[in-house]
């Protein structure tokens, strides 16, 4: 053991030999020394372990091509791109929706060049970063008046802020969901400074529920949508249009909490999916405010509009958490040039990739998993057993939590390593990819895969199987 130590070289000769290699130029040569002791140091405990036991395991070629690796990866970037091949089109995990060319081409041109963000090019003067993508909204919703901040979490929050500080807001039992990521109504609604007033129970609540709690401390009524879990059997809600008669009759507002907020019409399209009312639908049943994700079903970026009547919109614009939660230039840019899409819901539907990916037919995507299945096969032989079967995939994000989406997978098996070790390695390809495993195999799902990126995953899978 001590005599494999002694052939560890010195931090000082370690660093001479990298002097010359352009890639590491741009760091500072301390943060290059700590990460050389910390590599060093990582093959002492593998000697001490005994992973690393004989000699030719520390061999000068050797030796450098782990530290280079080990180098490699301590000095990319942390955040990068994966491959999804996990079907899910809205992975929370893996960053939600992903964004039109066009859209991600706005975000470039945002990021280069100064922009009339908040400067209104008509009068010279300063304008507001609200009027880029109002007007879109209002044509798109039939609302009167809208505006966007970070997410949807916090237009719940400001909403509930504006309209019902200090005062009860009322909601079915049925309704108090937590969505991922710890997002509780209850708790968002504390933090608001609103009090939670509930009715009904957890599977039926009736309009008489809400009616009898109404007192003069009211400050609004609020439907959420329960997004990721549906009530069946014995169950009852309250309508939407039947909510706003009480709000009308009371005098108060009601906001609904839509979650993912969904522009296209799915059934109107020839997709039967379970009934999901659009943005559209909730307008014109007249709620007073609604909010909705970016990046859920829209598939924009990161974002959470509202939109509703115009005397509501302008109080939210003028509260002062507005600033605290505001949109940044680049989601403005990217969110305007996703809404220019919906403004033709067949061009939505080729444009918008999440809209794409969840209307594809099972025709196209039993081609693509054979086509896949071919460059895997030419590339790998016998090394991967490679096979195509029939699944569902899934929508994500909360949105139609049970919908099936009929799909082929491409399953993979290697003779050398079972498929979890294969799942483990594909973490750590560059760039990683994502799969599951289904029936003893590692699957892919063609419906989030672009076909250009069939070539990446065949060079991945090389990176995978290597020793
Ligand atoms: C997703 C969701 C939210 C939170 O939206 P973010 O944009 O992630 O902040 C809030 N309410 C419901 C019902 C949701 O589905």
């Amino acid at each position: 053991m001590s005599s494999l130590f002694r052939l560890l070289p010195s931090v000082d000769s370690v660093l001479s030999g990298l002097a010359d290699k352009k890639c590491y130029s741009n760091y500072p040569r301390a943060f290059i020394r700590d990460l050389v002791n910390d590599f060093l140091e990582l093959c002492r405990q593998e000697i001490k372990a005994g992973t690393i036991s004989g000699d030719d395991e520390l061999s000068p070629e050797r030796f450098s091509s782990r530290l280079e690796a080990y180098l490699k990866v301590h000095t990319r970037p942390h955040f990068r791109r994966v491959i999804n091949a996990t079907g899910v089109v809205i992975h929370t995990n893996l960053g939600r929706s992903i964004l039109n060319r066009q859209a991600a081409q706005a975000v470039w041109e945002a990021c280069l060049h100064y922009s009339n963000l908040e400067f209104s090019l008509n009068t010279g003067k300063r304008g507001s970063r609200y009027s880029h993508v109002e007007e879109l909204l209002c044509r798109i919703t039939g609302a009167e008046a809208g505006l966007v901040v970070n997410n949807n979490a916090s237009a719940v929050l400001i909403i509930l802020d504006t309209l019902a500080k200090g005062r009860e807001v009322v909601v079915s039992r049925g309704q108090l969901v937590e969505i991922g990521g710890s997002f509780r109504i209850p708790d968002v609604m504390a933090k608001s400074g609103a009090f939670l007033k509930e009715v009904g129970a957890t599977n039926r609540t009736h309009l008489k529920d809400y009616e009898s709690v109404i007192n003069e401390n009211t400050g609004a009524l609020l439907k959420v949508h329960t997004s990721n879990y549906r009530i069946i059997g014995f169950h009852k809600e309250v309508t939407l249009k039947e909510l706003v008669q009480l709000g009308d009759k009371h005098g108060l507002p009601v906001i609904e909490d839509m979650g993912s907020g969904n522009f296209f019409d799915f059934p109107g399209h020839g997709y039967h999916f379970m009934p999901e009312p659009t943005v559209q639908q909730v307008v014109k049943d007249g709620v007073s405010v609604v909010s909705f994700s970016g990046d859920k079903l829209l598939g924009g970026p990161q974002a959470g509009i509202i939109v509703g009547r115009e005397k509501i919109i302008s109080k939210i614009k003028k509260n002062p958490m507005n600033r605290a939660i505001r949109i940044d230039k680049m989601t403005l840019a990217a969110l305007e040039s996703t809404l220019r899409f919906y403004l033709d819901s067949q061009v939505a539907m080729r444009e918008v990739p999440t809209l794409r990916m969840i209307t594809m037919k099972q025709e196209e995507l039993k081609k693509a998993a054979q086509k896949l299945m071919n460059r895997i096969r030419r590339s790998f032989g016998n090394e991967l057993k490679c096979s195509i079967f029939p699944a569902n995939s899934r929508v994500g994000g909360g949105s139609f939590p049970e919908q099936d989406l009929p799909t082929y997978l491409v399953g993979v098996k290697s003779d050398r390593m079972n498929c979890e070790q294969l799942k483990e390695k594909l973490l750590r390809t560059d760039p990683p990819l994502i799969g599951m495993i289904v029936h003893d195999l590692f699957c892919l799902d063609p419906r989030t895969l672009d076909v250009d990126e069939f070539g990446l995953v065949v060079e991945v899978l090389g990176q995978a199987l290597e020793v």
